[in-house]
């Protein structure tokens, strides 16, 4: 089983507890609760060609630079104690005493391929519920601030005759290998370009669910949209949360019933035909050569074409 990057944290979120305001606030007091700063969806790590480490801090330290405890969000308890993270908002950047002066704000999205399995699943969490909170500082229904509620995953409208309860959103995304399996002994994938890829980078196709669509019916119509062909057997393969921002990312596999692509040349700038030969000789994601590379390895597109390597090889 390959595993999937943000998937698997080992964290007793508290869903039970976390209403609880005396209860939460004697975590935030507890003498090993930790903080996950956060700063324009950055966290400090310290970073080498090869590695990081997310830089947590304790918090205590983190209370003596921020108003009221309450700002943070709860996110849970491991083998350790309590994990909070805290959003600094300000243009500038927090004025934090980091232990380690290695360490720099940086963007998960960046760097998460070379963290530790659960430290970069702590940090997506992190990133996607500071997100949350800092675009629903205003009630979407009339307008007026809202309040942080349940240790920061619910948040209520301070207008006495609207107080409505907003809950954390996640979008759901679907990512689909296309197989062409129509010659039973010579397999193809297809994989395509989209416009704002870095790099020679080929990965899946990919899309938004639509109101009112089944995820299904979102993987069919993606797929013509994006290339001009059509697919049946639409099978779910694996899930991935994707704080960037906020969506879920729902893997799938469909077989194509046409062949024929057709791109835009606007979103997708082209899309071929793969065999497993053919993918063996990609690069990385970050070669900045001209041959083709596969996605990052933390992407569950990344995923989803290695399973299928695997299984038809
Ligand atoms: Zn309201």
């Amino acid at each position: 089983m390959l595993s999937i990057s943000y998937t698997n944290l080992q964290l007793d979120r508290g869903g039970d507890y976390r209403k609880d305001l005396v209860w939460i606030k004697s975590r935030w007091q507890h003498p090993e609760a930790r903080v996950i700063p956060m700063w324009q969806d950055k966290s400090p790590m310290v970073n080498s060609d090869l590695q990081s480490r997310a830089l947590i801090l304790t918090a205590s330290l983190v209370s003596s630079h921020i108003e009221d405890w309450q700002q943070s969000v709860y996110l849970g308890e491991d083998d350790r104690g309590p994990i909070f993270a805290v959003g600094f908002e300000q243009a500038t950047e927090p004025d934090l005493p980091f232990a380690d002066a290695e360490a720099s704000w940086t963007d998960l999205r960046h760097i998460g391929w070379m963290l530790d399995h659960q430290e970069a699943a702590l940090l997506a969490f992190a990133r996607g519920m500071i997100y949350w909170n800092r675009h629903h500082l205003f009630c979407g229904s009339c307008g007026h601030p809202t309040n942080s509620e349940q240790g920061g995953h619910v948040r209520r409208c301070s207008n006495e005759n609207c107080g409505r309860v907003h809950f954390p959103r996640t979008d759901p995304a679907v990512i689909m290998l296309v197989e062409d399996r129509s010659d039973t002994g010579n397999p193809r994938c297809l994989l395509a370009r989209n416009a704002r890829f870095p790099f020679k980078m080929m990965s899946t196709l990919a899309g938004f669910v639509d109101p009112m669509e089944s995820l299904e019916e979102t993987v069919a119509r993606e797929v013509f949209e994006e290339s001009g062909i059509r697919v049946d057997q639409v099978t779910y393969q694996a899930s991935q949360p994707w704080p960037f921002p906020s969506s879920i990312m729902l893997g799938f596999r469909a077989r194509a019933t046409s062949f024929d692509i057709k791109v835009d040349g606007i979103e997708i700038e082209e899309a071929h035909w793969f065999t497993p030969a053919q993918l063996s000789d990609f690069g990385e994601w970050g070669d900045e050569d001209d041959h083709y590379s596969l996605p990052r390895r933390d992407s569950i597109a990344r995923y989803l074409i290695d399973d299928w390597i695997r299984e038809v090889s």
